[in-house]
């Protein structure tokens, strides 16, 4: 066999297949005696890739060290960031998306992504109630999906004012960077986006949005557009969509719901009450990757009126391009990507073996898991919460201690370098917390009680270390 043929031998792909799923089967199985994360310095790992780059081996060996190097989520002491924890088809959807590799942007090249993701996005915009004119599409990440967005917001608005200076955005200081992020795209400068204040609860102060709202149109300013966090990913505070909505509604001005983390809750009749007001968004975010199941990326940008969709990267050498009936097959004309992945199999694959149901069971055992730790915390006088949780994200900080700040840092340093657990770490009003998001639905109350056991160990063995020093 010649090198070619090798790349597409068929018999060592079925045996390397084969042997793969059952390598990851045994990790999973005996993941709980391992560590969440084999933490090592960034300088370390890279030297250790160095030297095996140009080291000829079988890719099952490489495989098996990549897993045994990387952090597991599927851990139950997983505890960290958003990402998710992908269902086993949907991981498997995975194998025949990179085997296909067919490719969005045209029609004749992703016949049946392109067509899988109108059915899908029919399904959204009838969850959320946005209407008989609603229409979505798929891309590749919340923060391109948001700067889709809110290119589409501006050039509505551009539609009616042909005065494109002084444009801003609204948004609470609890909003993901993304927002700012697509503003310093967009060429809206630094003060392309004004911060609202927000209450104790973190969610948008408004009282402050029309305040600032009120200023800045008296500074000649131009707001466009509203950006409301469903939740905020800090803290995972929702913002009263309801309140923005209506807001937005009497001013005339583009309402955006960045739905990036919890959008999903719509699915849950316990919990969509935290969405309350969402039909009123002229455009959402919705990632699949984090609270949703599915492996990275996968993002739904849904909006009222889908038409506006194609005027966002209508740009001028393409005016002669008129709207045809069948646009929607054609990925390309609303996204950024030209060759996007055809992601959507694996949310399809989720929504056909499981219907909605998979979704709202899995936000329910997730927040409610998160509730229930919260009030662990609360009883617990060596730890004080931040705000009572809203999703499945909770702050909280050891306080059974001098110089918090200092220590809480120093604690989160420990564990990451233990690597019993997973966790991460926020800065809220100048006070640093560690910040859990619980991610994995196997992850119980037994896990949550020993991580409380543990960090009180921890703090305890750093308070004797520290007086030593
Ligand atoms: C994660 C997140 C984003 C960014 O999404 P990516 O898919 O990581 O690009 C935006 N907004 C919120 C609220 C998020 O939680």
């Amino acid at each position: 066999m010649n090198i070619l043929q090798q790349a597409y031998d068929l018999n060592s792909f079925k045996k390397r297949g084969e042997l793969l799923i059952d390598h990851i089967c045994k990790t999973h199985q005996s993941r709980e005696s391992r560590k969440v994360i084999p933490h090592c310095h960034p300088d370390e790992q890279y030297q250790y890739w160095k030297n095996s780059f140009t080291k000829q081996s079988d890719p099952l060996e490489l495989f098996e060290n990549v897993i045994n190097r990387s952090i597991l989520y599927q851990h139950p002491n997983y505890m960290g960031h958003q990402t998710a924890i992908p269902a086993m088809s949907s991981v498997l959807a995975s194998l025949v998306v990179d085997y296909l590799n067919n490719a969005m942007g045209v029609y004749e090249m992703g016949m049946v992504g392109n067509a899988m993701e109108r059915v899908v996005a029919e399904h959204l915009c009838e969850k959320f109630a946005l209407g008989d004119n609603a229409g979505a599409f798929f891309t590749s990440g919340g923060t391109l999906g948001t700067l889709t967005a809110i290119m589409t917001a501006k050039t509505h608005f551009l539609n009616n004012n042909k005065d494109s200076e002084n444009l801003c955005i609204l948004t609470s200081d609890q909003a993901h960077y993304c927002v700012e992020r697509a503003a310093l795209t967009m060429g809206l400068g630094q003060d392309g986006v004004i911060k609202i204040a927000v209450d104790d609860q973190y969610k948008m102060d408004i009282e402050q949005l029309k305040e600032q709202y009120n200023r800045a149109i008296s500074e000649g300013k131009k707001v466009f557009c509203v950006v409301g966090s469903a939740p905020s990913t800090s803290t995972g505070a929702y913002d009263d969509l309801q309140a923005i909505g209506n807001f937005c509604e009497q001013n005339n001005i583009w309402f955006h719901v960045d739905g990036a983390h919890g959008a999903g809750v719509i699915f849950s009749s316990k919990y969509n009450y935290l969405v309350k007001g969402i039909e009123k968004a002229d455009s959402i975010v919705m990632d699949f990757h984090k609270m949703m199941l599915t492996p990275s990326l996968c993002t739904a940008v849904l909006l009222k009126d889908k038409q506006y969709s194609y005027d966002t990267f209508r740009q001028k050498a393409d005016y002669l391009w008129q709207i045809e009936d069948n646009d929607w097959s054609q990925g390309g004309k609303r996204t950024f990507e030209t060759t996007k992945s055809m992601f959507i199999l694996k949310v399809f694959t989720l929504f056909k073996e499981f219907g909605d149901t998979i979704f709202e069971a899995y936000i329910d055992n997730q927040y409610d898991l998160a509730r229930g730790f919260a009030s662990s915390i609360l009883q617990n006088d060596k730890f004080e919460l931040a705000y009572i949780p809203q999703s499945n994200i909770v702050c909280f900080r050891y306080i059974n201690c001098e110089n918090s700040n200092h220590f809480n840092n120093l604690l989160r340093q420990e564990i990451i370098e233990d690597g019993t657990f997973y966790l991460v770490q926020t800065t809220l009003d100048g006070k640093v917390y560690l910040r859990t998001t619980f991610m994995n639905s196997e992850t119980t109350a037994i896990h949550t009680d020993k991580l409380i056991r543990f960090l009180e160990e921890k703090a305890e063995n750093l308070k004797i270390l520290n007086s030593k020093i």
